[in-house]
């Protein structure tokens, strides 16, 4: 039977019917704005239509706590400690409800459906307004002891380096998210006033545009270089805006990674472009559900 997917972040909702096998059979999305509970409630209706589902899964950027499934997301500021999990079983009475972080949902969807098939040991992450990741290790999604394991984005690549939402300072999700690369080039006089245009000029050209996505995809690399000595994972699987980019991304970023990977034990490991794009959070907040013996090791 199929089960009700939402992904929450800080500009768009979407929500899908998900197939058992995960495949997303319907999706709708709408932008965050105000009070985001109704619209997740529309769209999950509209989803569902009149089918019969098994139970809802749900991924949404942080902090929450996990896995009561309380939010209060830094970028959507409708939101303080609002009870998600509570309401969905509210709404939807008798159905299984999971929440999860949105970043440990797409480590879950690549793995179960996408670039991860069939490797036990991945890190899976999104490197676009935010840089988030998840961690599937032994073929598990490890939730580490607050629900928050997998925080690439805050892993440091550059000490002296910008300041970060956090509070902390040279944390990779200071240095490669996509506002942060847009408002440096934009230091240096490039017109781009979004990672788009930044990307288009990159691709034209643009000396500082290309400086500046380098430098992007330098940090992850620095930053994956370390996560990957720390957790022995076969494959990190990348996606997000700039990981669409290219060449001018992830040249920089293997550059950095096999300058710093050197230990044998990570010669196997591959970094990669993610395979389910958009669709990601969604399959994977589904796989909470649907493949709860390895997603889901809460109540
Ligand atoms: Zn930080």
């Amino acid at each position: 039977m199929p089960v009700l997917a939402l992904d929450i972040g800080g500009t768009k909702i979407a929500a899908a019917l998900v197939s058992d096998d995960g495949e997303v059979v319907r999706s709708a999305r709408a932008p965050t704005a105000g009070d985001p509970w109704p619209v997740c409630l529309a769209l999950l209706q509209e989803v569902r239509g009149t089918e019969a589902v098994d139970g809802i899964g749900a991924g949404s950027s942080g902090p929450m706590q996990w896995p009561s499934g309380r939010l209060s997301p830094l970028n959507v500021p409708g939101w303080r400690d609002f009870p998600l999990r509570d309401a969905l079983r509210d709404a939807f009475p008798g159905l299984p409800v999971r929440v999860h972080n949105d970043a440990a949902c797409v480590a879950v969807g690549e793995h179960w459906r996408g670039a991860g098939r069939g490797v036990d040991d991945l890190v899976g992450m999104v490197v676009s307004t935010g840089v988030g990741g998840g961690l599937v290790l032994g073929g598990r999604l490890v939730d580490g002891a607050g629900g928050n394991a997998g925080h690439i984005g805050h892993v440091v690549v550059e000490p002296d380096g910008p300041d970060c939402v956090c509070g902390g300072r040279g944390c990779l999700e200071a240095v490669a998210r996509g506002p942060a690369v847009v408002a440096a080039a934009r230091e240096q006089g490039c017109p781009a006033r979004d990672g788009v245009e930044l990307a288009e000029l990159a691709r034209s050209g643009d000396e500082i545009a290309v400086r500046a996505i380098s430098r992007a995809g330098h940090a992850v690399g620095v930053g994956v270089a370390s996560a990957a000595a720390l957790l022995d994972v076969r494959r990190v699987i990348i996606g997000g805006g700039f990981a669409s980019v290219g060449e001018l991304f992830w040249e920089p970023l293997q550059a950095a990674f096999a300058r710093h990977a050197r230990l044998d034990f990570l010669a196997r490991t591959r970094v990669v472009p993610a395979e389910l794009g958009g669709a990601a959070g969604l399959v994977g907040a589904a796989a909470l559900v649907l493949a709860g013996d390895r997603y889901w090791s809460a109540d």
